[in-house]
């Protein structure tokens, strides 16, 4: 299995769009790594994990041929993770798919789907929508797909993070989150994983943050649990992700905390492979 990172940011991008601090003019010049758009994945090819703003830009860069993709799995309703109105390119005159696209999302993002003005349903999109809640599990096609709920949006809001499995091999994408809950622990203890996803909002310049969002310390703590309930196979690719630009970490910064604790650093366009 592919997974693919299509973008490392939190929601503001870095550089920050309309930001000139220290961090973004560091990331202007460097390009590269220090480039990161906002977070979202792509699984082999048919399956996508989030649809942000940047999806567009994400088509073109790593070259992705969006009709083949069967499902999208939105985590939450936060803009930097949910762009309704990028769906309408879907519909007739603008489009060759000719799929049935599924879409599973809480309720609060299928609340966004279903209010956006750019298109009346989502039957001329082919597309469906599928609404799932915490600690769901369900089979599509080959994929297995099993939820939890992360610590993140404001209730009501269920935000959910992701465990993926096909043909014997496990994904965990574990953002946007705090540290989980019991009963997302209960869960997460259930998988053998051969890819992880940490969040790592915070990075380095907050490292005890673990409510919401991670910082560095509480990344690395993750991966020890995961550890110590057995739950990551020999060889398992871990890598935190999701950087917001106000930590001033740039990737080489992130590599020097992470790298010498076994622990990769996202970045635009990475590969984990297993
Ligand atoms: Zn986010
Ligand atoms: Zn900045
Ligand atoms: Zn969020």
């Amino acid at each position: 299995m592919r997974l693919r990172i299509l973008g490392s940011a939190a929601a503001e991008g870095w550089p920050a769009m309309f930001c000139s601090c220290p961090a973004c003019q560091k990331a202007r010049a460097n390009g590269g790594k220090d480039l990161r758009r906002r977070t979202a994945y792509m699984l082999d090819d048919d399956t996508l994990i989030d649809y942000g703003p940047d999806i567009y830009a994400q088509s073109l860069e790593f070259n992705l041929d969006l009709a083949k993709v069967k499902r999208l799995l939105i985590t939450h309703s936060h803009t930097d993770h949910l762009t309704p109105r990028e769906l309408t390119w879907r519909r007739k005159g603008f489009s060759t798919a000719q799929n049935l696209m599924k879409i599973y999302a809480n309720q609060a993002s299928a609340d966004r789907i279903n209010e956006c003005p750019t298109y009346d349903s989502l039957e001329p999109l082919k597309a469906e929508l599928h609404i799932l809640k915490p600690g769901d599990k369900l089979v599509d096609e080959d994929l297995t797909i099993q939820t939890i709920l992360a610590d993140h949006a404001q209730p009501p809001e269920e935000p959910l993070n992701y465990i993926l499995e096909r043909n014997g091999v496990c994904v965990f994408i574990g953002n946007d989150s705090g540290w989980w809950c019991q009963e997302s622990w209960d869960i997460i203890g259930q998988y053998k994983y051969d890819i992880v996803i940490i969040e790592c909002t915070y990075g380095v310049r907050w490292p005890e943050q673990r409510a919401k969002h991670m910082g560095a310390n509480v990344s690395v703590a993750v991966r020890d649990e995961l550890k110590r309930l057995g739950c990551l196979k020999e060889n398992a690719l871990v890598a935190v992700n999701h950087f917001s630009h106000n930590i001033q970490n740039l990737h080489t910064d992130l590599e020097q905390f992470f790298n010498p604790k076994g622990i990769l650093v996202g970045y635009d366009g990475m590969i984990l492979e297993r």
